[in-house]
């Protein structure tokens, strides 16, 4: 069983994949693979660096993420050239790791799903929603709510989910929702 995750910024995906990784599923973390793509030495480095400039780079020489991230939320066409460089090396580096791992069950997490083609790898397909995420996002990331509103804005709207699940609640409630959910897939 391969699921497909996603939701918006903040709902609890990454609270989702760890419990279910607790339940022996290998997770495979798009976001985590984004960031990779992206170190130095790496082909999508190489590629942000010489379509972006060497303004992105921090004094360290690794990407300013930050800064990359400001400039592309605010500028459609930059966000769009910045993913026409990352879908297809995050789409390529999930596919190995789904043929590595051929007998366990796998969640793939990632913002960009859909847009990646990685969804065609996919048994089943779970959206979190949440109404908290906007507060939980200012606390974890130290952003104001201008920012956190400008990134959860730039993200496309999911309504294409085989099953949704609902993270508005404790945490408690959210892993009774997510075994009910696992109960009727697996
Ligand atoms: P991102 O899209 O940024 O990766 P995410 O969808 O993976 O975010 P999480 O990191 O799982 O979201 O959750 C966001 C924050 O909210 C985390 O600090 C997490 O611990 C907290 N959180 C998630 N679900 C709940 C809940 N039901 N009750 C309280 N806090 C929660």
């Amino acid at each position: 069983m391969i699921i497909g995750l996603y939701g918006r910024i903040g709902s609890g995906k990454t609270t989702l994949c760890n419990y279910l990784r607790t339940k022996g599923f290998f997770v495979i973390d798009g976001d985590k693979i984004s960031r990779e793509i992206l170190m130095p030495g790496k082909v999508g480095f190489k590629e942000v660096v010489a379509s972006f400039g060497a303004e992105y780079l921090n004094s360290d020489g690794t990407l300013n993420r930050k800064k990359l991230g400001d400039y592309v939320f605010s500028h459609k066409e930059a966000l769009h050239r910045l993913n026409e460089i990352t879908h297809p090396l995050i789409c390529e580096e999930v596919q190995a790791l789904i043929q590595k791992n051929p007998t366990r069950h796998i969640v793939i997490e990632g913002a960009v799903l859909y847009a990646t083609k990685i969804i065609d790898f996919c048994d089943k397909t779970v959206v979190v929603t949440s109404d908290a995420t906007l507060s939980r996002i200012m606390k974890r990331d130290f952003l104001t709510e201008g920012e956190a509103k400008k990134r959860i804005n730039a993200q496309e709207l999911y309504d294409k989910a085989d099953i949704v699940i609902e993270n508005s609640g404790t945490l408690s409630e959210f892993y009774e929702k997510i075994d009910q959910m696992l109960q009727s897939i697996l």
